[in-house]
């Protein structure tokens, strides 16, 4: 009998066995009244004191709207840094794969070959769903990772819980979800699933539904041990002073006003698109952007530069040919978008 695979058999050694930089805060704590551990400007300017390196207060703010615990957060620089740390902790460069499913986000190939990874693509069914037998048939002993994005980019579209399941069952290395959109989808997060299996990461983001893409924070959520493995890899100060600060003001303030309205524009755009002679073709969508079909997507793309707009050309991708990805703008943004297609007879 096959003994279980556990996480840290799919852990590199040299992860496993890194003694971790340890801060001067980490050994200090908080609580004192004078820090004189980290070289630090004593002049308080607002930014004179090193940050959190934990993020204390952000994820204890998170972990309540969550449903999860902080010890099962891990934020990011950006989720793209939660990607990137996902091959640094899993993957031996050169020997080791992962298989993601096409198209969909950039990022999990550019991070790959950055680390020296070969990404496997399996592409979705024509009605964009997942082909959960041919992503297993592409797995082999060197496979650690498989990465599913939902609800999908380019796509717009959710998988389903019971296929996104059957590969975490299935699966004996790690399933990586990435839920960047799912505060504009009908469907609930999968991060209650966390406590079931060890084997599930979720990766979400304060860049979309939150409005805070400048700010740069992202979220892994998994079980212990796999944040353990993400706190030890990370920069110590991955997440600036004001980054924290700002993000609890907006976290509490919250966006549900925000997200109704992005989600009734996203339903109004797509009607009217869908009354256009120039548009083939508009894919029913729970992330805040429309994917469009057109016969003609470089001329539409360029007459949209033209007048000011610039949407992501995605005619080139693998399953998006003659596809424009279209955000969900302001009322007035989308009625120009509009008014800019309605010269097409
Ligand atoms: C936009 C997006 C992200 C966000 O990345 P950040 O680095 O957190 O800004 C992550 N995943 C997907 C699929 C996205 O489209």
């Amino acid at each position: 009998m096959i003994n279980k695979i556990t996480i840290d058999d799919l852990v590199r050694n040299n992860i496993k066995e890194l003694l971790p930089y340890s801060t001067a805060r980490d050994e200090a704590g908080e609580s004192y009244s004078i820090y004189l551990d980290a070289n630090e400007n004593p002049n308080n300017n607002g930014y004179n004191r090193y940050p959190d390196p934990r993020q204390k207060d952000l994820k204890n703010l998170l972990s309540r709207i969550k449903g999860v615990s902080p010890k099962n957060i891990f934020l990011g620089n950006g989720s793209d840094e939660a990607i990137d740390l996902l091959y640094r902790i899993f993957c031996n460069p050169a020997s080791d794969n992962v298989v993601a499913i096409a198209p969909t986000y950039g990022m999990y190939r550019v991070a790959a070959m950055v680390n020296d990874i070969e990404y496997r693509e399996v592409q979705l069914n024509n009605d964009f769903s997942l082909d959960v037998s041919k992503i297993l048939s592409q797995v082999d002993k060197h496979t650690k990772l498989i990465f599913l994005c939902s609800p999908n980019n380019p796509t717009g579209n959710s998988f389903t819980n019971e296929d996104i399941v059957f590969l975490i069952n299935n699966f004996w290395g790690i399933v990586v979800v990435d839920e960047a959109y799912i505060d504009f989808s009908a469907n609930i997060s999968l991060v209650g699933l966390i406590e079931k299996y060890d084997n599930l990461i979720i990766l979400q983001t304060l860049s979309k539904a939150y409005g805070l893409a400048g700010l740069r924070i992202g979220l892994a959520i998994s079980c212990d041990n796999i944040i353990g493995y993400f706190n030890k890899v990370k920069y110590p100060y991955n997440i600036n002073v004001e980054s924290q600060r700002r993000a609890i003001e907006v976290v509490k303030a919250g966006v549900k006003k925000q997200i109704e309205e992005i989600t009734e524009q996203r339903a109004l755009l797509m009607g009217e698109l869908l009354n256009l002679s120039v548009v083939k073709k508009v894919w029913t969508s729970e992330a805040n952007f429309l994917l469009v079909k057109f016969d003609n997507p470089s001329q539409v793309y360029s007459d949209l530069i033209y007048n000011g707009i610039v949407v992501r050309n995605r005619s080139g991708v693998m399953g998006c040919k003659g596809c424009l990805r279209i955000t969900v703008g302001t009322p007035q943004e989308n009625i120009q978008v509009l008014n800019v297609l309605k010269n097409y007879k």
